[in-house]
C-alpha cells in the first residue's frame, strides 16, 4: 500500500466531506487536492475498474445515460459522472468517492463522460475497455481549424491507450469514422442507412466538407444532417465505412419518440440480426445517440433484449429536454449550445403538431460562450416554413435584444416577436399564450438554463423536476 496514495485519498475524501458540510457542491476541488498530493492517484485507483468512456461534440450526455440504462438492465454495479464533471478533476473526484481509503474499488464498472477537449489528458490516466465517439461538430466559438485540432486531440488520446480498447464510432461522420483507419483496435461502426433517411433540404451547414485524407470535396450518396451521411471521396476513395449496427428503417417519428428497425452484422450478433425498438426521445440526433449506446452494449457482450429494453425504458428526464406540468399545460426546457444542436431543436419544433409558443434565452457568460455570433449560423429561416403555426416568440437573457434582431433578419413576422427580460413575466406570458393541453418551449443557453430552472423550481415548488 502506497502511503502517498492513502494520504491523497484521505485528504480528498475529507475535502468532499467538508464541502458537503458547508452545503457546497463541487466536484473539482477534491480531485485537484488528490492530484496535488499524488499525481498518479487516478491511474492507480482507476486501474481496477472496467471503464467505458463517451466523448465527442454532441450527444455525450444522452449517450452516456442510455449506456447507463443498459448497465442497469444487466444489473451491473457501476459508477458514473454527471455531465458537469467531465473534466480531469471531476472524473478524479468520482473515482475517489468510489474507492476505500486503501484504494480498493467499491464498484465494478465506471461509465465516464469525458469532455472531448479533455479526452487526451484523461486517457493518460484511464485505460478504457470501450470508447464511444459520438461526432465532431463545430462548437459555437470554434474556427474550422479548431475542429480538426479537437479531432487530433481525441486521436492522440486513443493512440495512448492499448489495442484492447474497442472503438465505437459514428460511420456517418467522416471525421469520427477516420479514427477507425489504421488502428489495431477493434472498431465497431454505427450509423443510419440511406434507406432509412434521406434529407430533402439542401440546407446543410457543413463542418467537414473536404476529405480528411486528401482535401478533395466530399460527395454524398445521402445526407442525414450537418455533415453526416453517406460521404465519399472521388479522389482517394475514402468513404463511409459499412456500419456494424445500422438503423435501416425509421418506422415512426413522433414528437417525443422514434420507433426504429436496426440491423446488426454477425460480428455483433449471431442470430436474428434485426430488431425493432423504440426510443423515448425525438429526432435523428437521438437515434444516433441510441445507436452509439446500443453498439457499445453489443460490443461489451450484453444481450440484444436487454439493450432493446434499455432503449425503451430510457426516460429523457436527464437528457436535454425537461418537462414540467403546470395545470393542464406543459413547459419544456431544451438546452441550446451550438448551431447544429439548435437546428435540430428547431426542426423538431417545426414537426410539432400544435401552435408554436417559444422563448429563446440567450446569455453570453463564459459557460455559454462570450461570442454570440454563432446565432447567425443557426437556421432560424426554417421557421418561415411553419410561420402560420407560430403564435409567439419571446427573446430574453443577457443578449435577448440580439436574439430578437437575429429573428427579425430571418424574415419572421416581427409582430410576433417580443423581448421580455424578466423571467417571471416571461413564464407568465408564455403560459398565458399556451392553449390547454399545449406546450410552452423554453430554449436557453447554459447559464440561462440554470437561472430559469431555479425560478421554475421555486415558482412551482418542485424538488428536482428534471429527474
Ligand atoms: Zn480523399
Amino acid at each position: 500500500m502506497k502511503i502517498r496514495q492513502v494520504i491523497s485519498i484521505i485528504a480528498s475524501k475529507l475535502t468532499i466531506f467538508l464541502l458537503h458540510l458547508l452545503k457546497r457542491g463541487g466536484t473539482t476541488l477534491p480531485g485537484k487536492v488528490a492530484f496535488k498530493l499524488y499525481p498518479d492517484i487516478l491511474k492507480s485507483i482507476a486501474s481496477n475498474f472496467e471503464i467505458i468512456m463517451v466523448t465527442g461534440t454532441n450527444g455525450k450526455t444522452t449517450t452516456t445515460r442510455i449506456v447507463e440504462e443498459i448497465l442497469k438492465n444487466n444489473n451491473v454495479d457501476y459508477i458514473t459522472n454527471k455531465s458537469g464533471a467531465n473534466l480531469l478533476s471531476g472524473i478524479t473526484t468520482l473515482f475517489i468517492q468510489a474507492v476505500s481509503i486503501s484504494g480498493k474499488p467499491k464498484h465494478k464498472v465506471a461509465l465516464i463522460e469525458s469532455d472531448e477537449a479533455a479526452f487526451n489528458q484523461v486517457t493518460k490516466h484511464l485505460t478504457p475497455k470501450a470508447v464511444i465517439v459520438t461526432n465532431f461538430f463545430r462548437d459555437q466559438l470554434d474556427r474550422y481549424g479548431e475542429l480538426y485540432s479537437t479531432l487530433n486531440a481525441v486521436k492522440s488520446g486513443l493512440e495512448r491507450i492499448g489495442d484492447n480498447t474497442a472503438l465505437i464510432l459514428n460511420a456517418d461522420d467522416s471525421m469520427c469514422a477516420s479514427l477507425g483507419i489504421a488502428t489495431a483496435k477493434p472498431v465497431i461502426y454505427y450509423g443510419i442507412n440511406q434507406q432509412a433517411y434521406q434529407a430533402t433540404s439542401e440546407n446543410m451547414n457543413s463542418d467537414a466538407m473536404f476529405c480528411i485524407q486528401c482535401k478533395n470535396k466530399y460527395e454524398y450518396s445521402n445526407r442525414i444532417y450537418g455533415h453526416l451521411g453517406g460521404f465519399y471521396c472521388t479522389n482517394c476513395g475514402y468513404k463511409r465505412p459499412d456500419a456494424h449496427l445500422e438503423c435501416i428503417e425509421i418506422q415512426e417519428a413522433g414528437s417525443s419518440y422514434s420507433t426504429i428497425k436496426c440491423k446488426c452484422s454477425s460480428t455483433l450478433l449471431q442470430e436474428n440480426n434485426e430488431f425493432v425498438t423504440r426510443i423515448n426521445l425525438p429526432g435523428l440526433y437521438n437515434i444516433y445517440n441510441a445507436m452509439a449506446a446500443a453498439a457499445c452494449g453489443l460490443a461489451l457482450g450484453y444481450k440484444v433484449e436487454t439493450i432493446s429494453n434499455a432503449l425503451q425504458s430510457f426516460e429523457s428526464g436527464f437528457g436535454r429536454m425537461e418537462s414540467i406540468n403546470v395545470m393542464d399545460k406543459t413547459i419544456k426546457l431544451i438546452l441550446v449550445k451550438n448551431p447544429t444542436g439548435f437546428n435540430q431543436v428547431l426542426s423538431f419544433l417545426a414537426l410539432e403538431n400544435q401552435s408554436l409558443n417559444t422563448a429563446f434565452l440567450i446569455n453570453d457568460n463564459l459557460a455559454d460562450g462570450t461570442d454570440i455570433s454563432w446565432l447567425w449560423d443557426v437556421d432560424f429561416e426554417q421557421l418561415n416554413n411553419v410561420s402560420d403555426k407560430i403564435d409567439g416568440l419571446i427573446t430574453s437573457g443577457v443578449r435577448g435584444e440580439d436574439m430578437a434582431v437575429r429573428l427579425k433578419y430571418s424574415g419572421l413576422d416581427t409582430s410576433k416577436i417580443r423581448i421580455i427580460k424578466d423571467y417571471h413575466m416571461l413564464i407568465e406570458e408564455g403560459l398565458k399564450k399556451t392553449p390547454p393541453g399545449g406546450c410552452f418551449y423554453i430554449l436557453p443557453t447554459y447559464t440561462a438554463m440554470l437561472d430559469i430552472r431555479s425560478i421554475l423550481k421555486k415558482k412551482f415548488n418542485l424538488k428536482e423536476f428534471w429527474k
